[in-house]
């Protein structure tokens, strides 16, 4: 049996394969693209997809494709062969650089939220060479950008590095100035945390609404649930401990970091957290994570279900970004150092992050927002809609001391100013154990808790890393200013910290009283909606700092606007028209059916003993009966609520359409289904129930 060290990484173009297969020269000039992002030589690019074709040939592989992320959330690819023919018959398998470093997908049908005229449907996709090269099945993967002839980005993968790009050059001027001549890079790193759900295939082929939208749209709540939190981090079951065993060695084959696995709160719900590494490897990685999940659960018989909110009544499912930002020397800047200056240094960042969860409050909530995860936020189970930051009582305890002149009570009697005194140690495990929060400092690195199961974890980190570099740009330009640096540093971070002490919040987030303090008192947005937060992207302060950035365009920002929403829109309505479509032609004529049948038994009794009253059946007759009236009426009301969403003028007004009279009518048509689902025989409800789905894996 091969070891995992032996297999580890078997898949992937890494950097112990181009070492080996690539000559000295040419792996120097491609490792200095990686590094520096210096430019590469299409002799040098030649040579690459050389060795990547032998390699991949000799691991099996017969096609290659540009690996991408379109704005659809999930990856894109189109296969070519490598086969070329020779005059005398046969074929050799072919590569150049030219095909390695640029394609042209014929995209047309991929959104472009109108920045690519439909006669100029074809965009171009480039070499991402940061990210190696994977082999999935018989194809070479290449990751890639991808962009619109006029250079417009039309993919999450572009604005990620560009944010990455200008949070490294803002947070160099900031080391510069605290003496640090020697990092070249600052790089931010992720580890995201993927929550999902395994049920059996057999099961979910029975439901539509699973099928069609990846949630239920019906469903009782069953006699057990998640009251007994018996299932977190409980005995893992066979089915489940084959598939995740499975799935390790795929990802690892792919030279994926699978690190913790566990069961969640929820029955049947799991979790997978990977080993951080820089965010555009992590967010490729988590995009193939949740690809693999899916393939690896259908050779299991099962289905993994990454939607946020599969189950009404039962936790949904997140992803939490633990983000961190280091040097290419490895000092994470988020880490309390042993110095005062270090610990000065160390101030800054944090504040620098404070500031850009307040002032981009709205940015990181729509970074977030889909359809599926507006079930979830705010829901008791996930962080609120409304964002705020834990910093814990000790740190919290220090900004306050340096807020407001003050002694903090860790240290000797003196007042807190940088640069004189050392932070207290402060314990790790005490700074986080508060669930509650959306925005959580962890120690070394901050959680971020609001995104879906389902999130590209691509949005969360371009707006997040871009509103860091902001702050980090705004504090450099004053600080390269200064007459005197130490002043001028501690006065900037007592700014900062009155300023923006309004998004900090230790307590508990779920609670209801908070909602109402953060939005009353602190004027924390409450934007509880896909539809309530999108429109936001493009406020003028949002477009000033994304374009001055460089990060955006105001022409992608308006396409990722509309697009964003038109993903919300087109997810509601299928929706919408599954649950009309299951409420008449399954879930009627099975309550029906029912109902005659106890009305044929009353009737039969009767026949044999005309004393009887037969009350139970007559009850349940019209119990039955006003319930699908019930049902039929709400169907019908839905079927006009969807027809009027026509009228809507734009994307915008649709979205508040959907928000304001689809999704309510919807809520209502579930409640007589569910409620009919409870007094009917289960031979006769045509679909599997919660109670089969959530413990139907054995
Ligand atoms: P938790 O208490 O949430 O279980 P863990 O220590 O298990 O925390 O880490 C959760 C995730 O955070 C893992 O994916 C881990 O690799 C990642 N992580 C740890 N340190 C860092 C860091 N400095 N930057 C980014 N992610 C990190
Ligand atoms: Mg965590």
């Amino acid at each position: 049996m091969t070891t995992v060290p032996e297999y580890f990484g078997s898949m992937v173009f890494d950097d112990r394969v181009m070492r080996s297969t690539l000559s000295a020269e040419v792996y120097a000039s491609l490792r200095k693209t990686i590094d520096e992002g210096s430019e590469l030589d299409i002799s040098v690019a030649n040579a690459v997809a050389r060795a990547m074709k032998d390699w991949a040939v000799s691991l099996g592989a017969t096609h290659f494709t540009h690996w991408f992320q379109p704005l659809t959330g999930i990856t894109a690819e189109k296969h070519d062969s490598f086969i070329s023919p020779s005059p005398d018959g046969s074929v050799i398998m072919e590569f150049s650089g030219k095909e390695l470093i640029q394609g042209e997908p014929d995209a047309s049908s991929f959104p472009s939220g109108g920045l690519r005229a439909t006669f100029e449907a074809r965009g171009y996709t480039a070499w991402d060479p940061t990210s190696y090269a994977f082999i999935k099945g018989r194809t070479l993967c290449i990751p890639t950008a991808f962009c619109s002839y006029g250079g417009h980005a039309l993919d999450k993968k572009t604005p990620l590095l560009r944010s990455m790009e200008v949070l490294s050059k803002q947070a160099l001027r900031i080391l510069r100035l605290f003496g640090n001549d020697t990092a070249k890079r600052v790089v931010s790193s992720v580890g995201p945390e993927q929550e999902y759900f395994l049920i059996t295939k057999e099961m979910y082929d029975r439901r539509p609404d699973l099928r069609f939208t990846g949630r239920t749209l019906f469903g009782a709540k069953p006699p057990k649930g998640q009251e007994l939190d018996d299932h977190y981090f409980g005995v893992i079951k066979p089915g489940v401990a084959a598939f995740m065993e499975d799935l390790n060695d795929e990802l690892w084959k792919l030279g994926i970091l699978a690190k913790t696995e566990h069961n969640e709160v929820a029955p049947a719900q799991h979790e997978l957290a990977p080993i951080y590494s820089t965010t555009n490897i992590a967010t490729d990685h988590n995009q193939l994570t949740m690809e693999i999940m899916q393939k690896v659960a259908a050779k299991h018989g099962l289905v993994c279900l990454l939607h946020e909110k599969p189950f009404a009544g039962v936790n949904g499912s997140g992803k939490h970004n633990n983000w961190s930002i280091a040097t290419d020397g490895g000092q994470n800047l988020l880490s309390p150092g042993e110095t005062p200056y270090e610990n000065a240094q160390f101030l800054l960042f944090l504040c620098a992050v404070i500031k850009a969860v307040d002032d981009y409050q709205d940015l990181l909530r729509l970074s977030v927002a889909t359809a599926g995860n507006d079930h979830r936020l705010g829901a008791n189970e996930a962080p609120p809609a409304v964002i705020s930051m834990f910093l814990g009582d000790e740190l919290n305890a220090v900004l306050e001391a340096i807020e407001t002149d003050t002694p903090y009570k860790g240290t000797k009697k003196t007042q807190m100013k940088l640069g004189v005194d050392v932070l207290p140690k402060f314990n790790r495990d005490t700074t986080d154990r508060n669930r509650t929060s959306p925005f959580a400092f962890t120690g070394n690195k901050f959680e971020f808790r609001m995104l879906g199961s389902s999130n590209s974890i691509a949005c969360a980190n371009m707006m997040l890393n871009s509103a860091v570099a902001e702050s980090l740009r705004i504090y450099a330009d004053r600080l390269e200013a200064a007459e005197d640096f130490e002043t001028a540093l501690h006065e900037m971070i007592q700014k900062t910290i009155k300023d923006h002490k309004r998004i900090i919040f230790n307590g508990n987030g779920y609670d209801e009283t908070w909602i109402q303090e953060a939005t009353e008192k602190r004027g924390l947005l409450n934007y509880r909606t896909t539809a309530d937060c999108m429109p936001h992207l493009l406020d003028e302060k949002n477009v000033t700092m994304l374009t001055s950035l460089g990060v955006f365009t105001e022409a992608e920002l308006q396409s990722r606007r509309d697009i964003m929403l038109e993903n919300y829109c087109k997810s509601v309505l299928i929706e919408a028209n599954t649950m009309v479509d299951m409420a008449r032609t399954q879930i009627a004529p099975a309550i029906e059916a029912y109902a005659a049948h106890v009305a044929d038994s009353a009737t039969g009794k009767k026949a044999l003993a005309p004393e009887l009253k037969c009350s139970y059946e007559t009850g349940l007759v019209t119990k039955l009966s006003v319930l699908i009236d019930e049902i039929w009426a709400k169907a019908d009301e839905l079927d006009s609520a969807l027809l009027k969403i026509n009228d809507a003028e734009d994307i915008v007004e649709e979205s508040a359409m959907i928000r304001d009279t689809l999704l309510p009518v919807m809520g209502e048509l579930r409640v007589p289904c569910d409620e009919a689902e409870q007094l009917t025989a289960r031979s006769y409800w045509p679909f599997p129930t919660y109670g089969d789905l959530l413990f139907g894996v054995k």
